[in-house]
């Protein structure tokens, strides 16, 4: 018997940012720029986060039998493949929310016009291509800010989940763009401002300057330690790690499990460009990453209530 049938009133959401191969260049200092190059174009860029990367979750959430999220990035519709891949996502029952329109790691920093024209392209270009209301954003970065939270409202998103209340991640991010920035090859991420990393671990409805109301879906975190419920701690724990954590996982009330494109990649078997290996769990093979990433998805069906965010977020007075 599910979770769902059983009554259990734990929840939980699974949900995967489609960030491309670009994206990573960016973090890591390689593309030297927090948005897109001036020559930039979607259609000429590497599409296998979406072409390899998701359909892999496609299949892991069939087996499942779960339905998720997926984050995209508007601009990467404009390659032919990514569209087909949407349009696969769509038939299989999951949602897509926005992601922005180019991922850049400074949208919370941008002028108003322009971080406005980013969720707005962003929003009209998925509504077209799913023909579906696009409710719920995620940031770059996961950065909020006072005004990107009004412009997510503004544009007609009713949800967000950004935030990352984890003390660790955030920490190590911080660290890892002082180090970028000393080697002189500074990252395109920002860091999070200090109340964030302790903030709230469930929902809760975030209500802005304005007097507007957004309903906030933080990303999850175990209670107490607050050990991120990510893919990629997950992965790089390994079955040992799944093994001693699930059984927190199951008594976790609000679990927001967020992976990635690349969670499902293998640097050597997809021969990715070698430049990627400082993505740590890229050189995990895929074999060992996919059993570990499938078991605890399955685990989390059997202790919790799995809808997608849009869905949570319609029954929000039960979060
Ligand atoms: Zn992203």
């Amino acid at each position: 018997m599910s979770a769902a049938e059983s009554g259990m009133t734990r929840r939980a959401a699974v949900n995967v940012d489609v960030d491309g191969l670009y994206l990573y260049d960016r973090v890591h200092g390689f593309a030297g720029t927090a948005g897109n190059p001036t020559d930039f174009l979607a259609a000429d860029h590497d599409p296998r986060a979406w072409t390899v990367g998701v359909p892999r979750f496609l299949d892991l959430f069939h087996r499942a039998d779960v339905r998720a999220t997926f984050f995209a990035v508007a601009q990467d519709l404009d390659h032919p493949e990514v569209r087909a891949v949407v349009a696969d996502v769509l038939a299989a029952g999951h949602e897509i929310a926005s992601h922005s329109y180019s991922h850049p790691y400074d949208l919370s920093r941008l002028p108003p016009g322009r971080m406005h024209d980013e969720l707005q392209q962003a929003r009209d270009r998925l509504q077209q291509a799913t023909g579906q209301a696009i409710s719920g954003f995620r940031a770059p970065g996961y950065v909020l800010s006072p005004a990107l939270r009004e412009a997510i409202v503004e544009v007609g998103h009713s949800w967000d989940s950004s935030r990352f209340p984890c003390p660790a991640y955030q920490a190590a991010k911080t660290g890892m763009i002082g180090v970028y920035a000393a080697k002189g090859h500074p990252s395109g991420s920002l860091p999070e401002s200090p109340e964030v990393w302790v903030g709230p671990r469930k929902p809760y409805v975030d209500r802005l300057e304005s007097g507007r109301a957004l309903l906030e879906l933080p990303i999850g975190v175990l209670p107490g330690v607050r050990w991120p419920l990510i893919g990629t701690s997950v992965l790089l724990g390994g079955e040992l790690g799944r093994m001693a954590l699930q059984p927190l996982v199951a008594q976790t009330d609000w679990v927001n499990f967020e992976c990635h494109a690349l969670d499902l990649m293998d640097l050597e078997a997809d021969q990715l460009p070698a430049r990627l290996a400082k993505q740590p769990d890229l050189k995990l093979p895929l074999k060992r990453k996919w059993p570990v990433l499938l078991k605890f998805v399955e685990g989390l069906r059997r202790s919790h209530q799995v809808l997608t965010l849009g869905e949570w977020a319609e029954q929000a007075d039960r979060l």
